[in-house]
């Protein structure tokens, strides 16, 4: 199983952290042993100072596919969850400004819980899919996916033109404004539509 996470893919939060918004949809990866599941905290690592919250969309991939259409995209995923995309924003500062790759910064331990699935069809508006951070009772981060510059299909189709993609993968879809430090004791709660699908604490 792998995570891809895409970056920057609402406007919003590209320009709160100066960069431009892409043309073509920006990915990395995280490796399986950062996921978090079932409300488990999140560990505050020693090696930074300045680890922020990234609220964000994941799909799940259904089945096997390579250079998927965009047309047919949308067969290749059928459930949805919520996700944080941890950032050790200090190190990714250092990488970035010397034109290196994120990985120490992004793809950490414990740097990306997921809450459990739900079917698409479930939710009330597929569409335009709103979903929420809270952190100790104040929410930090709101979305809907209409905002997002690269949907979910374009998603899939661009990354499998690079990258086999299998059962079980995760793609992280990019995070709206509002991302921000976490402190150790915190008290994160994740809404997708007006349920809540996370609630954790930073140890
Ligand atoms: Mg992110």
């Amino acid at each position: 199983m792998k995570i891809i996470c895409i970056g920057r893919n609402y406007a919003d939060h590209a320009k709160e952290l100066k960069n431009a918004v892409p043309e073509k949809p920006v990915f990395f990866m995280k490796p399986d042993s950062a996921l978090v599941i079932k409300n488990r905290p999140f560990f505050y690592p020693d090696f930074s100072k300045d680890v922020h919250h990234e609220v964000e969309l994941v799909i799940k991939i259904s089945k096997l596919g390579r250079r998927i259409s965009e047309k047919f995209a949308d067969q290749y995923y059928s459930e949805i969850a919520l996700g944080v995309d941890f950032t050790a924003r200090d190190l990714q500062g250092e990488m970035k400004s010397k034109g290196l790759p994120w990985e120490i910064a992004k793809a950490f331990d414990y740097s990306a819980p997921v809450s459990d699935f739900v079917k698409l069809s479930s939710l009330e508006e597929p569409q335009g899919i709103d979903f929420r951070m809270d952190i100790n009772g104040k929410t930090v981060q709101q979305g809907n996916s209409r905002d997002m510059i690269f949907n979910f299909d374009r998603i899939i189709s661009y990354v499998s033109q690079f990258i086999t993609l299998k059962t079980g993968d995760m793609i992280f879809s990019g995070t709206p404004s509002g991302v921000g430090p976490v402190q150790i004791n915190d008290h994160i709660e994740c809404f997708l539509e007006e349920k809540k699908m996370m609630d954790f604490f930073v140890k």
